[in-house]
């Protein structure tokens, strides 16, 4: 059974603060978008169009059909997660809160900062009734949440405190470039969100400094660039580095880690070497690696 591809158009446009733009994106055929479930982190892939525009490509072979267009034609395929999903029927509509990055260009920022209604993309995303994954959220019993990421982060944040119940108990650590990108968030009153403004700071030293401090460990310890594997997937369900899985229980706290690929690397080696969480409990996530381009 294939995902969803949908020819998406651009509804609105609002730049929400200095270094986000939020986008609805609507088609008819989101009508069949849906999952069973709460979204949570749910995560899309969008296919932004290069030089050859639309590409023409079948649900069930997209990836084939998208490598056989010419290397310089194709256009580039980038990750982002469901904000929020708005209207319903023909007139469902993906939100999705872009981070603007300007001082090192990518497809996606780029083509989000220039974003106006009418223009097209093409989408992968759930239909409702096919397994299609891309949710990492899964806290099982858990008591105590613990939530962390920077800018890219922050939209799967928002999605899973608006999606917790209102008894949850936890913490979220939000680090963004500046003060002016805070946003008012909804979510269970027991999870106390922590607002970090980089504000010029080496990206990740906020976080890292307070979700250690928030667990009682010490510092991060130092990772090298030859240790960071930009496409670092660490869950209760896939290593990308081969760990074995564990198979224990997942009562106590439950933590969901998301962000710059080398500051996960450093959060995850304190949290799982350092103070000895399971890897049942843990989710830790490399959403992009500064100085390097997500692979189409
Ligand atoms: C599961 C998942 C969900 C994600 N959800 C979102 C989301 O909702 N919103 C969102 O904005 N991003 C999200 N991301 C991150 C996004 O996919 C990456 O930031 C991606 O690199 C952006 O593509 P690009 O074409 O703009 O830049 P690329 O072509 O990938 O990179 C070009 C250059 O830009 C740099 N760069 C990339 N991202 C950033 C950044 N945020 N800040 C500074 N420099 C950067 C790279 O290091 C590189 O030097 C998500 C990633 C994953 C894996």
């Amino acid at each position: 059974m294939s995902p969803l591809l949908a020819t998406v158009e651009v509804r609105r446009t609002e730049r929400l603060s200095p270094s986000y733009v939020r986008l609805e994106l609507g088609s008819p055929d989101l009508a069949r978008f849906g999952v069973d479930g709460p979204l949570y982190d749910q995560r899309i892939k969008l296919l932004l169009p290069g030089p050859a525009g639309l590409p023409s490509l079948s649900a069930d072979s997209w990836w084939a059909d998208w490598c056989a267009i010419p290397e310089e034609a194709r256009g580039h395929v980038r990750t982002y997660t469901i904000r929020d999903v708005l209207g319903d029927g023909e007139d469902t509509r993906l939100v999705v809160d872009f981070v603007l990055h300007p001082g090192a260009h990518g497809p996606g920022s780029s083509w989000a900062a220039e974003a106006a209604v009418g223009d097209r993309i093409m989408l992968l995303c759930p239909k409702r009734g096919v397994a299609f994954g891309g949710i990492e959220f899964v806290p099982g019993d858990a008591r105590r949440l613990l939530l962390a990421g920077d800018e890219t982060a922050v939209p799967a944040v928002a999605s899973i405190l608006s999606l917790l119940p209102e008894d949850a108990v936890g913490a979220a650590f939000l680090e963004v470039p500046v003060e002016e990108d805070v946003q008012s968030l909804g979510g269970p009153t027991g999870v106390e969100i922590t607002w970090l403004p980089r504000a010029g700071a080496p990206i990740g030293s906020s976080l890292s400094a307070a979700v250690l401090a928030h667990l009682g460990g010490g510092r991060a310890p130092a990772v090298s660039d030859a240790e960071v594997d930009p496409d670092l997937w660490e869950t209760p369900t896939y290593s990308s580095s081969g760990e074995p899985l564990s198979a224990e229980g997942r009562d106590g706290l439950y933590a969901w880690i998301a962000g710059e690929s080398k500051v996960v690397t450093g959060l995850r080696r304190a949290l799982v070497s350092d103070l000895g969480l399971n890897r049942s409990q843990v989710a830790f996530m490399g959403y992009w690696r500064e100085g390097v381009a997500m692979r189409s």
